[in-house]
């Protein structure tokens, strides 16, 4: 029998110890006994494999679609995973407002290995295509961006990155394998922080990357063990524990930030409301085509004289936090958080104002939510006034 996805996340680890635990135990274990000097069995050094992180990887690579998956120990830790495949003095192409952490990592690595990068507005093809017309090995996408959450066609960008002999990847972290599935719309590989919404109850990190392709998958694999940047076993038992309830938490999160959204945008203190649900959002079309869901995330504007900085002083259930995703909601200031690590004219570039908000909308109940919400706006209005 085929089981849906929701079937398969909600089993994740279920059933599958030879001992017979119905939820999969947590290997403690560094090393396992060989029986014989020349011979490794099924585990060996969990740099190389650990159970939990096996099991992980089965569950993400389904959910993805993917050939495979390789945990690792961080979102980081996989986006640098995919730059070991890369000769020296690549070419890479990127797009214009990803996490600030991957900005940090790609210029570090260009300067390191004589890596050409190039960012570019994905969102707009033409643009994609003008990129294209030079020699790239790599195009790495990230939709919805974050903060700004535009929204990048990933079927027109990675077709043209193939026509282009190019590798396309898409990070995958705001929406996750539940409500977006770049594999299935031609992309090459996917990347994600596994921290965020796949785990969903922060209290772990880590990281993973998928691909198409089982060949592209042993060469990951082979830099896990080789650079020993693999996910440890027990952030691979929380990361599991939470994939179990993913369909539904990015149901109801998404719900509950389109609810939001849609109050914040009539709302007199807010200027801008971007949120890839709202019909007024200029990638609306394109995402409800290309995602099963909008996801958590929610980025405004207050009107000009209203602080941000109070404004996120005066939220009790939004709590002032980098991360994103979790059953939590979270609010945060990219300009100081986040994307602090780029330059004000990168900043700029990328349309990350230094009074954008951020909210990650959790699974509290939303009328909670907007209470919260309308009263520190009513606040910030009465002190500005
Ligand atoms: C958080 C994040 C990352 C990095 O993941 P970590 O687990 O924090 O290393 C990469 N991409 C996006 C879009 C993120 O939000």
């Amino acid at each position: 029998m085929s089981w849906s996805s929701a079937t398969h996340l909600a089993r994740t680890g279920i059933n599958c110890d030879p001992g017979g635990a119905v939820t999969a135990p947590v290997h403690l274990t560094s090393a396992w006994r060989r029986e014989e000097a020349g011979t490794a069995g099924a585990f060996d050094y969990a740099r190389t494999a650990n159970p939990g992180r096996a099991l992980l990887e089965e569950a993400i690579a389904k959910l993805e679609g993917a050939a495979g998956a390789c945990v690792t120990a961080s979102g980081m830790a996989a986006i640098d995973l995919l730059l070991n495949d890369l000769p020296a003095g690549s070419r890479i192409v990127c797009g214009h407002d990803v996490y600030g952490g991957t900005r940090r990592l790609l210029d570090a690595r260009a300067e390191g290995r004589r890596f050409t990068i190039n960012y570019v507005d994905l969102t707009n093809v033409a643009a994609a295509q003008e990129a294209l017309s030079r020699p790239a090995a790599l195009v790495f996408i990230e939709t919805p961006s974050n903060p700004r959450l535009r929204i990048t066609d990933i079927a027109a960008v990675c077709a043209l990155t193939r026509e282009a002999g190019a590798v396309s990847v898409v990070d995958n972290t705001v929406l996750t394998g539940a409500q977006q599935r770049p594999l299935d719309l031609g992309a090459d590989i996917v990347v994600g922080s596994a921290t965020k919404l796949l785990n969903g109850h922060s209290d772990m990190v880590g990281g993973f990357v998928a691909a198409r392709d089982a060949t592209r998958m042993e060469r990951f694999a082979w830099w896990v063990n080789a650079a020993g940047v693999g996910g440890g076993a027990f952030d691979a038992f929380l990361a599991t524990r939470g994939l179990r309830t993913l369909a539904l938490r990015a149901k109801a999160q998404s719900a509950s930030a389109l609810d939001l959204a849609i109050r914040l945008d009539a709302h007199p203190s807010v200027t801008r409301v971007d949120y890839p649900g709202l019909t007024a959002h200029k990638g609306h079309a394109l995402a409800a085509e290309q995602q099963s869901g909008f996801g958590p995330l929610i980025s405004m504007e207050l009107v000009g004289g209203l602080c941000p900085n109070a404004f996120v002083q005066d939220l009790d259930l939004f709590t002032l936090a980098q991360s994103l995703g979790g059953t939590e909601s979270l609010v945060s200031i990219p300009s100081l958080m986040t994307h602090a690590a780029m330059s004000p004219a990168d900043r700029a570039q990328a349309g990350i104002a230094d009074g954008l908000v951020r909210l990650s909308v959790g699974l509290e109940d939303v009328e909670d939510l907007w209470r919260d919400l309308s009263d520190a706006l009513e606040r910030s209005s009465t002190r500005s006034a």
